[in-house]
């Protein structure tokens, strides 16, 4: 079994604002390296991410931009020193899982500069077997939601089977991709966030402590 976490706005909780400091970072890279006006910039930006699920995606696709050149303007460049501190109740909850049970794994559409950072930065590393990232180094990139980024990370973690993967994501459309390829999948959804109409998968939770009740079959 393999439970896989996204990281951000899932390890950290939204509040930490570090989305608005990453978009605004993102939105300044589209109006610099594409020459465009602000409204323009953040028009396209959103676009991007809808179509994609990455904004860099887009970048890629339609200019000729250096990804790793983007990851050095935009999540390399995020402070996060002052930001995104150790949680006690996070490390606590990583050490009640049982791991000769269950294999934790980190899935993100970050590249893996920023992964290895943010996971520093919890001071959460000893409890992660490995980590599948988006590789900015090679084109076309591969992430959430494609279905063959959920392949890379069985490969990654040497899992077989869909219904051996666990996983948990606070974007909607992250959550439905893992659950339609047969995936067990909570949908992080924090409070002060309005839940979907419909619900992304089977289950929903409003913080990471509840994934001890929604998957018991994994905690000491
Ligand atoms: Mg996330």
């Amino acid at each position: 079994m393999t439970k896989a976490d996204d990281i951000d706005n899932c390890l950290y909780p939204k509040s930490a604002k570090v989305h608005d400091l990453m978009a605004d970072l993102i939105d300044k890279y589209f109006a610099t390296h594409l020459s465009l006006p602000w409204e323009d910039a953040v028009r396209l930006h959103k676009e991007y991410y809808q179509n994609y699920g990455l904004a860099i995606e887009g970048l890629v696709r339609h200019h000729q931009i250096d990804p790793l050149e983007y990851n050095a303007k935009v999540d390399d460049a995020l402070p996060l020193d002052g930001i995104i501190k150790p949680r006690p109740e996070l490390k606590k909850l990583l050490a009640d899982i049982d791991r000769s049970k269950v294999k934790l794994w980190l899935f993100t559409n970050a590249y893996v500069n920023h992964a290895k950072r943010v996971i520093r930065l919890l001071e959460i590393e000893e409890f992660f077997e490995g980590i599948t990232y988006c590789d900015y180094g090679s084109v076309p990139l591969t992430c959430k939601p494609h279905p063959d980024m959920y392949r890379k990370a069985m490969r990654d973690a040497g899992v077989e089977k869909y219904e051996d993967c666990f996983f948990v994501d606070d974007s909607y459309q992250n959550c439905k991709k893992a659950q339609e390829l047969g995936w067990s999948v909570a949908h992080l959804v924090e409070d002060d966030v309005k839940p979907p109409k419909t619900p992304a998968c089977q289950f929903q939770i409003r913080h990471l402590e509840e994934l001890r009740s929604t998957f018991p079959q994994f905690f000491k």
